[in-house]
């Protein structure tokens, strides 16, 4: 019997996204025939050309089709120098976001190989890197909550807000408390500023509660100052990060830092149940744009995560063989020490997962 239908919307996105959404395509239609699960593909036209050819983002009605007819979105990023203010971005991305109510960012940070890391501990395999940063994504700073106060005759302050609803709050840190229950994983650390920021309370008087709802799972709290130092003197210690929209956005830049950089980290928005959204870390990288050097392994180990959070845990598990046999090999772009492009890296990875002996599960009862 064959597994239900997965059903993936994909956005190409601007710059390099539409050459690595690309490679994430082909490895999602290998590991799905390989697999016997049947995969619909639809690709979605809004990117920043879109943007520039209508003036729009996504037609009325849009994000609802979407939420209705898919099992996930797999994004390129979106970034175009043509496109003032990133206007696109709020219309298309941000619209998805909050139209699918896509509250949960994760982004995991494993180190797959020691010499990716520039930590000399992890080099030497003394420390084992293996973290996720999971971040409020609608909540926290808003581009659309800036204003400016008239402070003087003749000066404005900018003023940005920051937002932190309990309940939302609530919901996040029940997520990340499920995520790594589900994982086997061991411990839980709320990062914020509740010296610098009061606002912050609200996230440590909700984490408490949430914590004792999970007695298995350890939980401390700390301050984003310290703990950044702490990320890079001993990341061992650390295990799952949940914390602010900003505060996310930066630490797993650093974490990604400590596993290989934004050529190989991958990301989620989640809504757990509905339609959610999976994409690279990275952006659309303009620099790289037709030099063949951009790594297509974040957008390949998206498309894992995607599989993994779509309950096809067995696909996840061949992407991530392959992703493992590629560096192995060294098979891999400059940014990691290779000196293979775009497509080579890509055709590697396909040429892995045609030959891989399918998990045992799966040969066995096929029971996905
Ligand atoms: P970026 O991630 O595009 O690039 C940062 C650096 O990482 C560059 O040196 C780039 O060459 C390198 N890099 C990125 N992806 C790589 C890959 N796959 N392989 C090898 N090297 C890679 O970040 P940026 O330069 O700050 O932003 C460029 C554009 O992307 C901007 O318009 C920004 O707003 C947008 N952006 C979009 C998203 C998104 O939509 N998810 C995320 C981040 C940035
Ligand atoms: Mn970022």
């Amino acid at each position: 019997m064959s597994a239900p239908p997965l059903r993936v919307a994909t956005l190409a996105g601007d710059g390099i996204g539409p050459d690595v959404t690309a490679s994430a395509v082909a490895v999602l239609q290998v590991v799905c025939e390989r697999l016997d699960i049947p995969l619909h593909l639809e690709a979605l036209p809004y990117n920043a050309t879109w943007f520039l050819a209508t003036g729009t983002g996504l037609p009325s009605g849009e994000v609802q089709r979407i939420g209705r007819s898919f099992d996930a979105i797999l994004a390129g990023a979106l970034g175009d120098p043509r496109v003032k203010d990133h206007a696109h971005v709020r219309l298309i991305r941000h619209a998805l976001f909050t139209g699918l109510d896509l509250y949960a960012n994760i982004r995991p940070a494993q180190l797959l190989t020691p010499t990716l890391s520039p930590l000399a501990s992890a080099q030497s395999g003394r420390s084992r890197v293996d973290l996720v940063v999971i971040s409020e994504n609608l909540e926290g700073f808003h581009p659309d909550r800036d204003r400016r106060v008239r402070v003087t005759d003749d000066e404005d302050a900018y003023v940005t807000e920051e937002w932190h609803v309990p309940h939302l709050v609530a919901r996040l840190l029940r997520f990340a408390f499920e995520w790594a229950r589900q994982r086997g994983r061991r411990r839980v650390t709320l990062v914020d500023k509740t010296n610098l920021v009061p606002a912050h309370r609200v996230w440590r008087h909700a984490f408490h509660t949430v914590a004792s709802e999970y007695p298995e799972i350890a939980h401390d709290v700390r301050l984003v100052d310290t703990l950044a130092h702490d990320l890079v003197r001993a990341p061992e210690r650390l295990d799952v990060l949940v914390t602010t929209n900003l505060f996310g956005e930066i630490l797993s830049d650093l974490t990604a830092g400590l596993v290989g950089g934004m050529g190989i980290v991958p990301s989620a928005n989640l809504h757990p149940g509905r339609c959610s959204l999976f994409e690279p870390v990275h952006g659309s990288a303009p620099d790289l744009v037709g030099t063949g050097r951009a790594n297509p392994l974040a957008a390949i180990r998206t498309a894992g995560l995607l599989l993994d959070s779509c309950g096809h845990r067995s696909a996840a598990e061949m992407v991530h063989a392959a992703v493992l046999a590629s560096l192995a090999a060294q098979v891999t772009t400059a940014d990691l020490g290779g000196r293979a492009t775009t497509e080579q890296v890509t055709d590697y990875v396909l040429r892995q997962l045609r030959l891989q002996p399918l998990p045992a599960r799966v040969a066995d009862g096929r029971s996905l």
